[in-house]
């Protein structure tokens, strides 16, 4: 049976991850801040998922369940905990975090979670990835870390975390390739999620069963590409 450890699992793409992989029979150990709402435990029930409680800021948690879990074997390392700081995309759209009106204390969490939470992550889980038949390590960036595609400004803190996310993912694509680690970040579109908000274009389900055909189909050659939820490559 593949196994998958799934961050930000209480909620939107980390919840769903979580449906779909126990539905589909895998081993699931599901990592969320609030280990016990009620749609986290929902999904718990249709076997296959343990739930753990893990805050990506927190080191020493993060250290205390890679040693829990050592040995075990690692397929997939899905990073999907993020954050866009205190203020919401879905209601305030690009006056977050634009330019005059920067929260500094703001930004330093963003990058705390979006960045070094899932650089951490790896570094922990790299050791039970590398064990496993499939070995990778996917992180859900975001197309407005793009730098070719931004012609619309703002954003400055959540732009940034996901431009360095990705600039990190790509020196993990070349550094564990000999490992047999395939390390990618995804943009998995603009879904209907409490970040994405009630506009977005793409439903949960379908972005979710996106990524995890992806994923699927993942060889070391893809290892360091920027991939959308349906296949497109994304400029950088
Ligand atoms: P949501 O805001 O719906 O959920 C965010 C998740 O991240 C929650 O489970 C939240 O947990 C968790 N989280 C936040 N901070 C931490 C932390 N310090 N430790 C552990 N977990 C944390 O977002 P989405 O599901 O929409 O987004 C998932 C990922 O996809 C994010 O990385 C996001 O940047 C990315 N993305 C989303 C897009 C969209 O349109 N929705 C577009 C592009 C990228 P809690 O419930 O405890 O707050």
């Amino acid at each position: 049976m593949p196994s998958v450890l799934i961050t930000g699992a209480s909620r939107g793409l980390g919840l769903e991850f979580v449906r779909q992989y126990a539905a589909d029979g895998w081993q699931v150990f599901a990592c969320a801040r609030a280990p016990g709402t009620p749609p986290l435990a929902a999904a718990a029930a249709l076997g296959n998922v343990a739930v753990h409680a893990l805050d990506v800021t927190d080191r020493s948690a993060i250290t205390a369940l890679a040693r829990q879990l050592a040995g075990t074997p690692l397929d997939v390392l899905l990073n999907v905990a993020g954050s866009m700081g205190s203020r919401s995309f879905a209601s305030d759209g690009l006056e977050i975090q634009r330019f005059g009106a920067i929260d500094y204390e703001d930004w330093l969490r963003i990058l705390q979670v979006n960045v070094l939470g899932q650089a951490r992550m790896a570094e922990a889980f790299a050791g039970h990835v590398a064990a496993s038949e499939q070995r990778k390590v996917i992180t859900l960036s975001s197309m407005l870390g793009s730098m070719g595609l931004n012609t619309r400004g703002g954003l400055y803190a959540y732009r940034s975390s996901k431009a360095a996310l990705n600039a990190v993912m790509k020196s993990m694509a070349v550094d564990l390739q000999s490992k047999g680690i395939i390390a990618i970040p995804m943009h998995p579109g603009w879904v209907r999620t409490d970040m994405g908000g009630p506009n977005a274009t793409v439903d949960p389900v379908d972005s979710v069963a996106g990524m995890r055909r992806i994923i699927a189909g993942l060889t070391l050659a893809d290892s360091g590409r920027f991939l959308q939820y349906d296949g497109v490559e994304l400029p950088w």
